[in-house]
């Protein structure tokens, strides 16, 4: 069977002001296209997702008022780089400095007809400008061009109108670089939340239900050892309702040692029987070093050695997991069913590889599984607490929420770089997380 292409779009029901996973909508009319960026993994904005816009919206623009349904497209950057959807359109940018540790946003100009008429920061009134009213009238290009800043405006996101028209820009040292303009009708848009979401896509979820069922049916009915990997994430959480459907509910975790405390609570909630250890880390981190992006010699160790004990001996074994696509540019290829090559008798099976992130947190809220608390507090991707592969902004609730655990490591850290005179690396900006800088964090190696 040929696997279906990467979805690159995000469909909108302009009617009902909500997200579609399919082209249409339970109210019958089709959605409006919003193209995604790379790698098209697309999620809801969750609690401390939208406790950041809010708190920058308001200080930014001198409104809190934020729609209920939020999505956030992640895409490349040096750290935290979301793009932000909402009302069917691009919403704006939102990003995490890793260097001075902060959040910043910026709207977009799709996002003034519905917030236009909430602003009340950050105005760049041209038609009371000096010289931009005439360029205004004689219907000069402004997009590009370059004002003065005005009044109270700071550094950071503008909004720039005049006369019917408006725009955004960006004010840097008293200079607003004017970046999109025209004409801005303010729009009434209705406020809808989660539930008509779900409502509204209840046709899809069943279908993406119905066809991961029948997938895990065709793969597993006839194995004779079939079991569930659960990693105390989102993807997991959603495979392991999907498998229990389908008739299967031998499941395991392995503890790395390293799990957050939210995730162990969240596994012993769940009883699950089967809970695996690898090596102990402190012990193997002296003998190899912190783990890496680039050298993570930690899955083997703490994960894949004591799934492949277990194993042992129960012969050829089927692993229903979460993994999926839209995770990242090394999974975007991941067959429906691949034998394992560190233990070649376990066949993993990913009966949710084309779902996005969204479809996942929809799913689980629509069959109202517990879930995961980390999710509503900034993190992403649910892993070890010292993850190489975790953002500086994730790692940003470590520093607050587990101060123990944070000094912990960075006293690990410092010794480590000391004695090898990498002491100078920057630890504070998560360089220490790859082995070979890439181009994009060499500014930040000092
Ligand atoms: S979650 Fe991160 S630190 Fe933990 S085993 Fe996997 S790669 Fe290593
Ligand atoms: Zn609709």
């Amino acid at each position: 069977m040929r696997e279906p292409p990467v979805k690159k779009i995000l469909y909108w029901c302009g009617e009902c002001n909500v997200p579609l996973i399919g082209k249409t909508c339970g109210c019958g009319a089709e959605g409006h296209p919003i193209p995604l960026l790379q790698p098209y993994d697309i999620r809801p904005a969750l609690e401390h997702d939208r406790q950041i816009l809010a708190r920058l919206l308001r200080e930014r623009y001198g409104t809190d008022s934020l729609p209920s349904v939020i999505l956030l497209n992640k895409t490349g950057g040096i750290d935290r780089k979301d793009l932000v959807i909402a009302n069917g359109g691009r919403f704006g940018w939102l990003s995490f400095d890793p260097g001075h540790r902060r959040y910043e946003f910026e709207l977009v100009f799709d996002a003034l007809p519905s917030m236009l008429p909430l602003i009340t920061k950050n105005i760049l009134r041209l038609d009371q400008l000096k010289g931009a009213g005439e360029d205004v009238r004689n219907g000069k290009r402004i997009g590009g061009k370059k004002y003065p800043a005005s009044g109270n405006i700071t550094d950071g996101g503008v909004v720039v109108t005049w006369d019917g028209y408006a725009g955004v820009g960006v004010s840097t040292k008293g200079i607003v670089k004017v970046k999109e303009v025209g004409k801005v009708s303010p729009a009434n848009v209705s406020d809808p939340g989660w539930e008509e979401v779900i409502s509204r896509n209840r046709y899809h979820l069943k279908n993406l239900e119905r066809n991961a069922i029948r997938f895990i049916r065709q793969q597993a009915d006839h194995a004779q050892c079939v079991n569930i990997s659960f990693s105390g994430g989102k993807d997991s959480t959603a495979v392991k309702e999907l498998a229990r459907r389908a008739g299967f509910e031998d499941t395991y975790f392995v503890d790395t040692g390293m799990e957050f405390p939210e995730t162990l609570e969240f596994v012993r909630s769940l009883s699950i029987k089967t809970i695996l250890h690898g090596k102990d880390f402190w012990r193997e981190v002296n003998r190899h070093g912190p783990p890496r992006k680039d050298d993570r010699w930690c899955c083997e160790h703490l994960k894949l050695a004591p799934v492949k004990k277990w194993l042992a001996g129960k012969g050829e074994c089927i692993t229903i997991q979460g993994n999926r696509w839209y995770e990242s540019f090394a999974r975007a290829g991941l067959p429906p069913a691949v034998k394992n090559p560190y233990h070649p008798a376990q066949t993993n099976i990913s009966p949710i590889r084309n779902w996005r992130a969204l479809e996942v947190f929809l799913y689980i809220w629509w069959r109202q599984i517990p879930c995961n608390p980390l999710y509503e507090k900034g993190l992403e991707r649910v892993g070890c607490w010292m993850c190489p592969a975790m953002l500086e902004s994730e790692f940003e609730y470590v520093r607050t929420a587990h101060p123990d655990l944070y000094r912990e490591w960075m006293a690990f850290l410092k010794e480590w770089f000391g004695k090898r005179g990498g002491a100078s690396r920057s630890l504070e900006t998560g360089a220490w997380r790859w082995k070979t800088l890439p181009p994009k964090m060499r500014g930040n190696d000092e």
